[in-house]
């Protein structure tokens, strides 16, 4: 006899499951009145689905005692970006390259939501329904909703983390593990915004401005556009950044590749010397107590102050939080989670995908490459 599944949660790794698994096998049970609406939303639009660059190197835990994270090595082999890219060619779907290996949907994430939507019509989905409780009895589980108890003998938790809770994100996907006795990783915001303390608060006047940057936040470099904005800084190299950090310093190279050789030598003004937006230069300039005026004019000690630019010590106050964070980072403990399979480890039948984990994989498409290749590691075992 087939066993019935319950999948909770109707975002991206629930749906990859339920398109992966035969007719009439599942109940999907999600919160929100559609189904992936985060997948609507993502990567502007257009959705970053994966990236050619793949591997370990690229996702993260949250526990401090864990510096790689070997464990989505598995799941990244058995479903990897290429059988990713093959599976939606099937469904006549060939995302585009972008910079950095990125994948996108041709013109819009709905791309990638019909094919989801089209082969989840072969499954039972009940919308609008909120999952409250698991429990198990003998080899059943029981799933309480704010509707109806169903019942079934396998529960695939696809609930995802805290971030963007106007989606639907709840502490759901959390409060299932700890009743079934696993462990969470603390949880944090992910992929974020930071915010500024006092002596940055003149960066939100730069609103709107964008300037290529690299960040280090202790020994990771994440290199790209910051973007200033009117809570603080934001752009892929901070939201990168934000992976990393937990509390203190960064440090944020303003100019990288640019040559102080010839500057002394220069008639030009410092304002259209420097590779950033002028209004950038002129705001750093005021901070400095530097005039504007002719490079060659410069004296040694303006220039030191000119090359901390490089080094620029920034301290964030915080982040955005889970209203603007992509991801979650942190969650249920791959400890206790069967890396070829997904299961718990503590309870046979009960499953855990997508970003529920503690995986938090970096910007540019890795965190959906998680949630596909998770599901379908599940999918091999449920089927
Ligand atoms: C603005 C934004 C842009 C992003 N862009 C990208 C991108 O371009 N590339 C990329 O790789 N990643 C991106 N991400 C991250 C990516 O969307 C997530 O990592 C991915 O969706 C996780 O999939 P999931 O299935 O684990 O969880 P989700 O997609 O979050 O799905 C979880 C589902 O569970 C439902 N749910 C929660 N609680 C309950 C409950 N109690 N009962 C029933 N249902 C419940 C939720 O409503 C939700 O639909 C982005 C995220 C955001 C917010």
């Amino acid at each position: 006899m087939n066993k019935s599944i319950v999948i909770i949660g109707g975002g991206a790794s629930a749906l990859m499951l339920a398109s992966l698994l035969p007719k009439n096998r599942v109940t999907i049970v999600e919160s929100n009145a559609k189904l992936g609406a985060k997948i609507l939303v993502s990567g502007g639009g257009k959705c970053n689905i994966t990236n050619s660059k793949m591997g370990e190197a690229y996702f993260l835990s949250n526990s401090d005692d864990k510096p790689t994270l070997s464990f989505v090595t598995d799941a990244l082999k058995i479903f990897t970006e290429k059988n990713l890219l093959q599976w939606l060619e099937r469904q006549n779907l060939v995302p585009v390259i972008r910079k950095d290996g990125q994948y996108f949907c041709q013109n819009s994430a709905k791309e990638l939501l019909d094919i989801f939507l089209k082969e989840c019509k072969r499954q039972k989905v009940l919308l609008n329904e909120n999952v409250i409780e698991v429990s198990k009895k003998d080899e059943l589980f029981f799933i309480k909703t704010n509707k109806q108890i169903l019942k079934a003998n396998i529960v695939v938790v696809a609930s995802g983390g805290l971030s963007f809770p106007k989606l639907g994100a709840s502490s759901i996907g959390y409060e299932i593990a700890k009743s079934f006795e696993h462990t969470i990783v603390n949880t944090a915001p992910g992929l974020v915004g930071f915010t500024v303390q006092k002596e940055q608060f003149f960066f939100k006047e730069l609103s709107g401005t964008s300037t290529e940057v690299e960040i280090h936040v202790d020994d990771n470099l994440c290199k790209g556009a910051l973007l200033f904005a009117h809570k603080g800084i934001s752009g892929p190299s901070v939201l990168d950044a934000s992976l990393y950090w937990k509390k203190g310093k960064v440090r944020i190279d303003f100019l990288p590749n640019f040559s102080w050789n010839n500057l002394k030598s220069s008639k030009k003004q410092i304002s259209s010397l420097l590779p950033m937006p002028k209004r950038v230069t002129k705001a750093f300039l005021i901070q400095f107590g530097i005039e504007d005026k002719v490079a060659s004019k410069l004296t040694s000690n303006e220039l030191k102050q000119l090359e901390s630019l490089n080094n620029y010590i920034f301290s964030p106050a915080g982040t955005f939080g889970y209203s603007k964070a992509e991801v979650t980072k942190g969650g249920v403990s791959t400890d206790e989670i069967d890396s070829k399979s997904m299961m718990s480890l503590k309870t046979d039948g009960l499953y855990f995908i997508g970003e529920v984990l503690d995986v938090t994989g970096r910007l540019g498409g890795y965190n959906f490459q998680w949630a596909f290749s998770s599901a379908f590691a599940c999918s091999r075992e449920i089927k």
